[in-house]
């Protein structure tokens, strides 16, 4: 748990000297010393057999958000910091989001009939690969869509690989674009293929950028396998959230008079998208024959990439992803501050998953849940000076919903009482700490 020291001491406000564990900046020698008991006292605390048996019962099942695998990870959140002593408390939304379980096809029409695999391998090693409710890889917010046409392979599908095609007189109109992830943030690839006239979009991973030209492959190695495949969101709205309520809390319930917006209105990709691991991808590239690609945007794969399929190559791809309106629920849980207990130090961490979330997210979860245990008892005894709240944010995957709504409805209190925000998504990942800061805030 390399990033629990630095949360916990963050926690009690005040950083130690490690040498000298009798000083602190701006404290009295009383004062010192009852700082450094407290903290002594907390470190004692957190147990990794405690970290681990949170992980292992969060990451059990798939639980992207709107799943009752979801709903079961919230409970046993509120559940563990409500025993832990904290004060639990849920909030409500309704949010637009897409259905978990897209139905998502893509296959070979021309020159063979070849349905193309979606989905990771099940592996003898990792027995989470043959888990019933795992899905192939999706993009939240893709539109539904029956599409078969001719490719184009468009790079990173950034701005300036669309510009290039253009110079060089390739037309993406009623064709699918075959774009590979990085570059740029996969649902501008999603749009500028869309304002370029394409019907659909494979977003793939390359070896050159995530497989075995970094090293050996799942699960061999930690590079990716030519099954895995990325899972995302492609929304590219001008803000965070509910699509259908920017800047406002999307409360949940008939009655809490929330004025949605049109989702047909609000700028959500209107054509067929899915990722695709490089295996399939292969199968798609390798036949294309159109004129070679400029160096650069040569890929991993052993040919020559091509700037279009040509005329004997068709693809069909079929997403089926209904969007409505999908409850989600944060759960937050307190510890009231002894003196400024109108100031608080928040900390969060989303805790739905594209699939099991055993880094990502909850990797930190299980974190602030050992560190819920630990706050809990040390506060029978010792409440700290200032409240401290740790929230688990839903429905981040799909575009940060969960914790905007959630912003968007307290805006005033946070603004008011919040000292310090600490976001533990991943807190515990890698043999290496690090941090980073929002200079915004
Ligand atoms: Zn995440």
């Amino acid at each position: 748990m390399p990033l629990l020291l630095p949360l916990l001491l963050l926690c009690v406000v005040l950083p130690a000297r490690a040498e000298s564990p009798s000083t602190f900046d701006g404290f009295g020698v009383h004062a010192s010393r009852r700082q450094n008991d407290l903290e002594r006292r907390f470190l004692a605390l957190p147990s990794s057999s405690a970290y681990r048996a949170h992980l292992e019962r969060i990451t059990r099942d798939p639980h992207p958000s709107g799943s009752p695998a979801n709903a079961a990870v919230a409970e046993y959140l509120a559940e563990t910091m409500a025993a832990a002593g904290l004060r639990v408390e849920t909030y409500e939304y309704d949010a637009w989001m897409p259905d978990y379980r897209p139905r998502i096809t893509v296959a070979l029409v021309r020159p063979i009939r070849l349905p193309l695999n979606t989905q990771e391998y099940i592996l003898p090693e990792d027995p989470y690969s043959a888990h019933p409710d795992l899905t192939g890889g999706w993009n939240a917010y893709s539109a539904s869509g029956d599409v078969t046409a001719g490719v184009v392979y468009v790079n990173y599908g950034r701005r300036e690989d669309f510009q290039q095609l253009r110079e060089l007189g390739v037309s993406l109109q009623g064709r699918i674009a075959v774009a590979r992830y990085g570059g740029n943030y996969r649902g501008f690839k999603a749009r500028y293929a869309e304002d370029a006239g394409a019907v659909g979009v494979i977003i793939y991973s390359d070896p050159a950028n995530y497989g075995y030209r970094g090293g050996p492959v799942y699960p061999e190695g930690k590079q990716w396998s030519e099954s895995t495949v990325q899972r995302g969101s492609i929304k590219t709205l001008p803000y965070d959230g509910d699509p259908l309520t920017p800047f406002v809390a999307a409360l949940a319930g008939d009655t809490s008079g929330v004025q949605r917006l049109d989702p047909d209105q609000v700028g959500l990709p209107r054509i067929p998208v899915t990722p695709l691991a490089y295996g399939s991808a292969t199968e798609i590239l390798s036949r294309m024959t159109g004129a070679a690609v400029p160096a650069d945007w040569q890929g991993g794969l052993p040919f020559a990439y091509r700037l279009e399929g040509g005329e004997a190559l068709t693809v069909r791809l079929q997403v089926e992803q209904p969007h409505q309106l999908v409850r989600i629920v944060d759960v937050c849980g307190s510890v009231e501050g002894s003196q400024w207990p109108g100031q608080e130090v928040i900390l969060g961490s989303h805790y739905d998953a594209w699939t099991f979330g055993a880094v990502d997210p909850n990797g930190g979860t299980a974190m602030l849940l050992t560190l819920a245990q630990s706050l809990g008892k040390l506060a029978r005894k010792h409440p700290p000076r200032r409240s401290i709240t740790i929230c688990h944010w839903d429905a981040e995957e799909y575009g940060i919903i969960g914790s905007t709504e959630f912003v968007e409805q307290h805006a005033e209190r946070l603004q008011a009482s919040t000292v310090a925000y600490i976001n533990a998504d991943m807190a515990v990942a890698g043999p290496n700490p690090s941090g980073s800061a929002s200079p915004t805030l």
